[in-house]
């Protein structure tokens, strides 16, 4: 069967689109720019990485949804910004993820990098997650159970790091396993008054600013 709607006057049909294609035309007028990220968001069946309770809800833009745990997979809209901060500025080979969570922001970056290594402190999500992308045919992803408050050194160092939960404060093993060029995006602060943190590893050190306000769960330490 076709998927869209036969226009009466010329019998073309026009593709239906996917609910992933519209969340990645809203992220657009919400200005995420990048064209490859748009197109991964759009290859993306987002409602595969969160509970039945929740699937009706998957693509909308800003919400957050619960996906076990206490735990939450991110809004599609700060998802989005923190991938387009992270890959901006330089090639992104080799990533690190701290908080595999869904493991949606997890196929967001392999869809845009060569490989993916993605840290969880909660063993089933990390084998939750593990089974969805495989599932979903992503073979350039490493997972980890371990505790990634001070990055993942078996593989050290990083094009980039992305943290999506929220340090107290800024973890001082992380900029440390950046590569030179890296970056590492990371939220920081206490609830309710939590900064996105940009920190570059240049040829003279490290330069750092902070780019939004964000709401994030807990960083936590220790593996469960
Ligand atoms: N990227 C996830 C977001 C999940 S929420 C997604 O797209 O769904 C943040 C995740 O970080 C949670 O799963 C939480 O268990 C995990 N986390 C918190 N502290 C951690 C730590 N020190 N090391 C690794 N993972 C951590």
């Amino acid at each position: 069967m076709t998927r869209g709607s036969r226009n009466p006057v010329s019998g073309a049909t026009t593709p239906l689109k996917t609910p992933a294609q519209r969340l990645a035309e809203g992220l657009s007028r919400q200005g995420i720019h990048e064209p490859a990220l748009l197109a991964a968001v759009g290859r993306i069946p987002r409602h595969q990485f969160v509970d039945d309770a929740f699937k009706a809800r998957a693509y909308e833009l800003q919400s957050s949804l619960p996906i076990g745990f206490a735990q939450t997979i991110s809004q599609p809209a700060v998802v989005a910004m923190m991938t387009q901060t992270l890959l901006e500025g330089g090639t992104r080979r080799r990533v690190l993820e701290v908080g595999t969570g869904s493991g949606y922001q997890t196929a967001l970056l392999a869809e845009l990098c060569e490989v993916v290594f993605t840290v969880e402190r909660v063993k089933a999500l990390t084998e939750q997650a593990r089974k969805r992308l495989a599932a979903l045919g992503y073979r350039n992803v490493h997972f980890g159970y371990a505790d990634g408050m001070q990055g993942w050194l078996p593989y050290a160092p990083y094009d980039g790091i992305l943290v999506t939960a929220a340090a107290a404060e800024l973890p001082p093993g992380l900029p440390e396993q950046l590569a030179p060029g890296g970056r590492l995006v990371i939220p920081v602060g206490p609830p309710g008054a939590q900064v996105l943190k940009v920190i570059d590893r240049g040829v003279m050190g490290f330069r750092q600013r902070d780019i939004a306000t964000v709401s994030f769960v807990p960083l936590l330490a220790g593996k469960v």
